[in-house]
């Protein structure tokens, strides 16, 4: 596309317009021309001086933003798209409050749409799928545990944490795609389903790395091959360095963005680590990404992701 790597000011002079941002919705949602959604014709025409197309065929009037995350939106879509740029383009993740001061608009309101974000987010990484060789644990964020600080042993949650799953393909020394999952707790219910949808399913299954949680009843029952034991703490690096790194990352990461990040909201958070994780070879496309993630993302609704 050839908006990937611009600059912010050559990205603002090519989104001044409502109409330019909406020709690249237009562009994101229908590559290869209009497609009516109630028929399937392919082809239509716009309606003049309205974000509306009509299509060839049945005449239903489809407007460009409706099905996306844009949909019903009050804020234009010009701020929507400089706040998808500097999301994008802010390694370490973007504060809402410094968003909100950066572009003029109200903290609310910018909260919202960066919440909506991390959804269109999540809802792109809903078919990633892991395979190979995957190191598996658990890991427990925000704030500090009374019992981490004061005894050795076996890591425990504490009133204040969360617990999540976390499962990272191993290619080497290299780390792969990333899932992280918070969870209530470790029962089979809880994370059977989880297992099920984000690793790949194939004769012979994939090969587990895990120092003995009890996640490798559930992982077995799928056929996968499991190499458990318990890890001292001295050796997590050694055994499981796609884990160690991939968990020492996101803890920075909410610590430098979020500070007193809610806990009710902390799957969006580790929704924006993983996707960012995921695509972190090609960092110059993540403006492109996410623009593309947020016209294929259907409208969330405020009640889905309020406080
Ligand atoms: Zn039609």
């Amino acid at each position: 596309m050839p908006y990937i790597e611009l600059s912010l000011p050559e990205f603002q002079r090519r989104f001044d317009s409502e109409e330019s941002c909406l020709q690249a919705v237009f562009q994101a949602r229908w590559p290869r021309g209009f497609v009516c959604p109630r028929c399937g014709h392919s082809g239509g025409y716009r309606l003049s001086q309205r974000r509306t197309m009509q299509c060839g065929s049945c005449r239903r009037h489809t407007s460009i933003t409706s099905g996306t995350i844009f949909h019903g939106s009050h804020v234009q879509l010009k701020q929507w798209f400089l706040l998808i740029y500097l999301l994008a383009n802010d390694k370490g993740g973007a504060s809402t409050l410094r968003l909100s001061r950066q572009l003029g608009m109200h903290y609310a309101t910018t909260w919202f749409i960066v919440h909506k974000l991390r959804v269109a987010m999540a809802t792109r990484e809903e078919n990633l799928t892991l395979a190979g060789y995957i190191e598996l644990d658990e890991a427990f964020f925000g704030g500090r545990s009374r019992n981490s600080r004061t005894r050795k042993g076996p890591k425990r949650p504490s009133e204040k944490k969360r617990q999540v799953l976390v499962m990272v393909e191993s290619e080497g020394s290299q780390a792969g795609h990333l899932v992280m999952r918070v969870i209530d707790n470790a029962t089979w219910d809880t994370l059977k389903p989880i297992i099920e949808a984000k690793v790949e399913s194939e004769p012979g299954g994939q090969m587990f790395r895990t120092d003995g949680w009890q996640a490798h009843d559930v992982v077995m029952t799928f056929g996968h091959s499991i190499k458990m034991g318990h890890i001292p703490n001295h050796m997590q690096d050694a055994e499981l360095p796609c884990m160690s790194l991939a968990i020492t990352h996101a803890k920075r990461f909410l610590l430098r963005t979020f500070h007193q990040f809610c806990k009710t909201h902390l799957q969006r958070y580790l929704d924006e680590f993983c996707y960012r994780w995921n695509r972190r070879r090609s960092p110059g496309q993540l403006t492109h990404r996410l623009l593309t993630a947020c016209a294929l993302c259907p409208p969330v609704r405020h009640s889905a992701i309020a406080r």
